[in-house]
């Protein structure tokens, strides 16, 4: 079984097709660590093609507050008004997905998917002191999780934790095999808004049977998104931040 793992893809249905195409014929299911929506021009593409493709999602902070689950005065002004935008533009049957998605973790066997960490689906994991206060309560030995928009992820071993950096800007992708011991917390990073200084799409790749973990980053057509963000009048940093990964 090869699992294709994607996180955060934010209604950017440029980014989506280009990774899709690069990992074509290399993954048998699609899982998903939510934020399909929000941000980006193509809510509805999106979240159609999740609801036929993917074998297992859990719910992000940008898929509660575009289906009206959230109040919205948590957000920053950007945030609030693309949650908005996206309330409005998204279909009656997209709306309903997206507010029947659950929380996580999902359990698999083997394996956890999450939004932001396996506590609390809004917290972010950035830093090793993140990680040291969630190490007590760790079960699952491998949880794929996203929310920070960061490739990369921690690896939690007896000794410490240290982090798994994302695939380097040269290349184009970056493999790690899993020990048995360790805990691993794995981000794939971000299909639709980069926030590393990546501008590229990012994915990964798991193959249980070889304890392969693939990351991925795929160049995609930043000025058709862009263009669709502006043309829905949506704010001009959304735009321009897909062309820096910042
Ligand atoms: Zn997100």
């Amino acid at each position: 079984m090869r699992y294709l793992i994607l996180s955060d893809i934010h209604a950017n249905w440029e980014a989506l097709d280009a990774v899709l195409a690069h990992a074509r014929g290399n993954y048998d299911q699609v899982l998903c660590c939510g934020d399909l929506v929000g941000y980006g021009a193509d809510p509805n593409p999106v979240v159609e093609w999740v609801r036929v493709n993917a074998a297992g999602i859990v719910r992000g902070n940008h898929d509660k507050a575009c289906a009206g689950l959230e109040d919205l005065e948590w957000f920053n002004a950007v945030a609030r008004i693309s949650a908005e935008w996206t309330l409005k533009t998204l279909s009656a049957e997209n709306a309903a997905y997206l507010r029947r998605l659950r929380k996580g973790p999902l359990v698999f066997n083997g394996f956890d998917l999450v939004h932001g960490s396996p506590l609390d689906e809004d917290e972010y994991l950035v830093t090793l002191n993140d990680v040291v206060q969630l190490r007590p309560y760790l079960e699952s030995h491998l949880i794929f999780f996203g929310h920070t928009h960061l490739q990369g992820g921690f690896l939690v071993h007896r000794n410490g934790i240290r982090k798994i950096e994302k695939t380097r800007i040269r290349f184009d992708d970056k493999t790690i095999e899993l020990e048995p011991d360790p805990i691993y917390l794995i981000n794939p990073g971000s299909v639709g808004q980069p926030r590393d200084g990546d501008p590229r799409a990012a994915y990964a790749i798991y193959t249980p049977e070889e304890r392969l973990v693939c990351y991925h980053r795929v160049t995609y057509e930043v000025a058709k998104a862009q263009t669709k963000i502006l043309d829905a009048g949506l704010p001009d940093m959304l735009a321009e931040r897909l062309a820096t990964g910042n």
